[in-house]
């Protein structure tokens, strides 16, 4: 059934055969083949340069100039070895993809001859182009230079074409005035600022060793396959990367049958292939399955310094969509490609620690460990409810407005869930502290009584937003198609904050001449009693918590101006700037290019949905009415009975459709006024609305209209013809 050219795709889709390839070289012995990692610099580089970048990537601590030449000129030989002919420096631009600038190792030499050149200086900095990437107003076009510079701590790698190999370079991207114009740099500031704070915090329990905290990151991605086919006969996936029009298919995900069922052979072979790329580039791809919905998978790799893991994560974003083309698919990372069924997010998986101290989110054997453990926790709690507001800012988009605020999990309320046990444990604390613990007896939080915790990741609420998961937090508000840098760089300086004020506190009762136990009760107490708002281990989906979480002061921002305009708060400008994460003139900039970024895509969608609800839809339904009329002239004129009832229905759709077609290019006509905040507004109020009616008439044809005469791929066909 279905159009002709519906018809075309499904046979396309249904003669399609699996390329099989030749991937005997076992998994482990491609792991890291295209990275210039520890062990290859260590083969090729003289000791003491050697120890030097290695000191760069442990320690932060700043790259020795002297030494770039002889790191680019070992990088240029194995890149060569490896069938390089450019290098790229890859940098990290604030729309949150990925770009790269690629020169050719060639250089002329004086006999017009040419030869492979490739300096410290060419290594450590570049000169793209960069005045088309926006900067939301730190850069005007007389200053347009960005410059990019090395960031020792991600390793290069090689990317591979068939007809050629690229050196790339991860860098960062600045301003002439040292400003930062990309994603990377604040990420690495806030790591910083975190590692800093931690340090004290480890210093008042008594550590010596103390090596540089880092936090660490295991994003989940969730992605959704369709065949080509049907993504290139929708005009809207191809430019929103989402469906505009289209009615719930008959069956949807209620039967639950495609979570973690078995994986279709065409997406297996697609992940084992994806898999096999992103172990070539280092990144140990560890888990994959599929997802709640139809067409819906997820992979998440081993967690890693965060600074690496938002590398890799914006690699494996690309190798997703790069592989699927070589399935004859496309790989959507939009948050919600199809309404009514499961959207996409990137679950953020995070903890801090270090090689000598451990995972500091990891409640220990040891009292002295556990109450170590609690202050850590503390920390995040404090973090969550007073930057709340923040860390919904770092997660909005417009594409992110599907999940967040809309009838999905988690919600848009920043809260946290701590799990039963956990949960138990600060109840306790906010009672006083000296109380029985459920299981284990009397207990007083103390570096020298606590009980032993169980590493109990608790039952699963999929429901919050910030989770614990016995030894870890998962952020679960980012979206599927977002860098996890925002998030990153929000929670690395929030926790600098507490961690800051948790040291202060107990410096200062300690050389009061507090016992060390006592301060540490004193100090949970306090914390859990004006932070334990944000704790909520309910169901976060339901109405009840939306009311709740006005009464207990927690903000419910549903759409992304309403976000964004956190970037505006004292609070959240104080605090990046405190910490030298962001400057305010840098907070501001990114509060400007996200706005753009949302009113471009608000715009791109409604401009879409008109063209496709005039030029595509209105036809069809058009034809159908025509098909019923005549037929019911027809039987009219024999005096046969014809119910009117199909016939009424289409016109009054159709009366629908139009009526809010002209009321969508009425909006569009219409040039807002204004800051870039009011324009963000208006696109939400002005055009969503009239984008939502002319779909809501168009999806209710598509229920009328006879299947030969529906243009576009339906539901049923996307998501189950894989
Ligand atoms: P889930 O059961 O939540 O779906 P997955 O196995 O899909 O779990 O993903 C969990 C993610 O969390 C992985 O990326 C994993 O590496 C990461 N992770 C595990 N432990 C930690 C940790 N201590 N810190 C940060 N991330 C972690
Ligand atoms: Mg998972």
């Amino acid at each position: 059934s279905g159009s002709a050219a519906r018809r075309a795709a499904v046979k396309a889709v249904s003669d399609y055969a699996i390329p099989h390839k030749d991937f005997s070289e076992p998994l482990g012995e491609l792991f890291g083949k295209n990275v210039f990692g520890p062990t290859e610099m260590k083969a090729r580089l003289p000791k003491n340069v050697f120890r030097s970048v290695i000191a760069t990537i442990d320690e932060g601590a700043p790259l020795d100039p002297t030494v770039a030449d002889a790191v680019a000129s070992a990088m240029r030989d194995w890149a060569m070895e490896n069938g390089a002919s450019h290098y790229a420096h890859v940098f990290y631009p604030l729309t949150g993809l990925t770009a790269e600038k690629h020169d050719s190792f060639l250089e002329p030499s004086s006999d017009s001859s040419s030869m492979a050149e490739f300096s410290g200086k060419t290594l450590l900095q570049g000169e793209p182009d960069g005045s088309s990437f926006p900067n939301g107003g730190i850069r005007s076009t007389f200053e347009a230079r960005g410059y990019t510079g090395w960031d020792v701590t991600s390793p290069a790698y090689i990317l591979e074409n068939p007809n050629g190999n690229t050196l790339c370079i991860p860098t960062v991207f600045i301003s002439w005035t040292g400003e930062a114009l990309d994603k990377k740099t604040p990420l690495l500031r806030s790591q910083q600022a975190m590692s800093v704070q931690a340090a004290r915090v480890l210093r008042l329990f008594g550590h010596t060793d103390i090596d540089t905290v880092v936090s660490y990151a295991g994003a989940e991605q969730e992605y959704f396959l369709v065949d080509e086919h049907f993504y290139y006969a929708r005009p809207d996936l191809m430019s929103a990367g989402r469906t505009l029009f289209g009615a719930p298919p008959a069956k949807g995900q209620e039967f639950d049958d495609h979570y973690f069922g078995a994986i279709p052979e065409r997406v297996l072979a697609y992940m084992i292939e994806v898999d096999r790329e992103l172990f070539k580039q280092g990144i140990l791809a560890k888990t994959r399955h599929n997802e709640v919905a139809p067409g819906q998978f997820e992979i998440a790799p081993l967690f890693e310094r965060s600074n690496l893991a938002h590398d890799h994560q914006q690699l494996m974003m690309t190798t997703l969509r790069k592989v699927a083309g070589r399935y004859n698919m496309t790989c959507l990372l939009h948050e919600k490609p199809f309404a009514g069924v499961n959207g996409s997010g990137k679950h953020v998986n995070f903890s801090i620690g270090n090689k000598n101290q451990g995972n500091l989110l990891n409640p220990g054997d040891t009292p002295h460990e556990n109450a170590q453990f609690l202050v850590f926790c503390a920390a995040v709690i404090r973090s969550v409810h007073l930057y709340g507001g923040l860390l919904r800012a770092v997660v909005a988009s417009a594409s992110n407005d599907f999940r967040l605020g809309a009838n999905e999990a988690p919600p848009a309320i920043i809260s946290m869930f701590l799990g039963d046990q956990l949960m138990d444990v600060f109840d306790q604390i906010a009672k006083g502290g000296a109380t029985g613990s459920k299981e284990s007896g009397t207990l007083h939080v103390g570096v020298d009584t606590l009980p032993p915790m169980k590493a109990d990741p608790g039952d699963r609420n999929r429901t919050s937003p910030f989770a614990f998961t016995g030894n870890r937090f998962e952020f679960r508000a980012p979206g599927s198609n977002q860098s996890i840098s925002g998030p990153m760089v929000a929670i690395n300086t929030i926790m600098a904050e507490a961690m800051d004020h948790i040291a202060t506190e107990l410096e200062t009762a300690v050389a009061a001449g507090t016992d060390f136990n006592d301060a540490v009760q004193t100090l949970l107490t306090a914390i859990i009693t004006d932070h334990g708002a944000a704790v909520f281990n309910g169901n976060g989906y339901s109405d009840e918590w939306q009311e709740e979480a006005a009464t207990r002061g927690l903000l419910n921002l549903r759409t992304t101006p309403d976000a964004l305009q956190q970037f505006s708060e004292p609070a959240v400008i104080e605090v990046l700037d405190k910490y030298d994460v962001l400057s305010p003139r840098e907070l501001a900039s990114r509060q400007e290019v996200y706005l753009e970024q949302y009113i471009l895509s608000v715009h791109v969608e409604a401009k879409q949905t008109a063209e496709l609800g005039r030029t595509t839809i209105l036809p069809a339904a058009q034809r159908y009415l025509g098909e019923l009329a005549g037929v019911a002239a027809s039987l009219k004129a024999v005096d046969l009975p014809w119910d009117t009832g199909t016939l009424t229905a289409i016109s009054g759709l159709v009366t629908e459709l139009l009526g809010a077609l002209e009321q969508l290019d009425a909006a569009l006509a219409h040039e807002p006024e204004g800051t870039s905040m009011e324009h963000a507004v208006a696109a939400r109020d002005t055009l969503i609305p009239p984008m939502t009616a002319v779909r809501a008439a168009a999806d209710a044809l598509e229920g009328l209209v006879a299947d030969d005469l529906w243009p576009l791929p339906t539901y049923q066909e996307m998501l189950t013809v894989i």
